[in-house]
């Protein structure tokens, strides 16, 4: 982003990790996943991949980014189609 949606900052922090904290301290990158076979009972096929986001050095506001988008479509679009 160029400039906040919410304040109108261009106090941009571009690089922001986003981790979570575990046992003794340790960090992990957060990840988003995507499952190719939702309903499957075990092997949901788990498609993942980082995310980065920007914030805003005025506000706190949090725009996060996948970093591999086009992974994820591709395991969303490839699920198999079933009847509602
Ligand atoms: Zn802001």
């Amino acid at each position: 982003m160029k400039e906040c949606p919410e304040c109108g900052s261009d106090k941009i922090i571009r690089d922001v990790k986003l981790v979570d904290h575990g046992d003794n301290n340790a960090t992990y990158n957060q990840t988003a996943v995507v499952y190719e076979k939702p309903d499957a009972l075990i092997f949901k096929t788990a498609v993942k991949t980082a995310l980065r986001a920007e914030a805003c050095g005025g506000c706190g506001f949090v725009q996060s980014y996948l970093v591999d988008p086009k992974r994820l479509w591709f395991a969303y679009v490839s699920r198999p189609s079933h009847v509602e």
